[in-house]
């Protein structure tokens, strides 16, 4: 079945520039923005610009150059955040897709949570 993309989910209002947010990066494909209700010191949202549901929505559907510039855009961030494990205490990504994936937001999104000790990666 193909996904069906709603235009009025609060991500598309966003990147529409019908609400704020708190940008860290932005390139021709991608944004990147401070979660509103962050579960760790840094807690940041990396969304493609265009209309993906989930992860695998994108991986299937997105041009080359759209998720080569989505990746890029994260590692660029990490290497600001100064996260990464090479250079950084490391972070965790998680990008929630559909009802057992508890997805709030209908555009693909990935968290970075970082800043903090994260536990293990499930509690249930
Ligand atoms: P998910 O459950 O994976 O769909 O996560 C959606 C995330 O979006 C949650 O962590 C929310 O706190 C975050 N969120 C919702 N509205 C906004 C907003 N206006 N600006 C930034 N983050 C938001």
């Amino acid at each position: 079945m193909a996904y069906t993309y709603d235009d009025q989910n609060i991500f598309a209002k966003i990147l529409r520039g019908e609400i704020p947010n708190n940008t860290i990066k932005e390139t021709d494909h991608t944004l990147a923005f401070r979660d509103i209700q962050p579960q760790a010191p840094d807690h940041v949202l990396v969304i493609p610009k265009g209309a993906y549901v989930t992860a695998d929505h994108f991986a299937a559907e997105a041009s080359d150059t759209e998720i080569v510039d989505f990746w890029r855009c994260f590692a660029a961030i990490c290497g600001e955040l100064g996260v990464a494990p090479d250079q950084g205490e490391g972070y965790r990504i998680i990008s929630n897709a559909g009802t057992n994936g508890v997805q709030d937001v209908p555009h693909f999104h990935l968290h970075i949570l970082a800043g903090r000790p994260l536990g293990r990666m499930l509690n249930s």
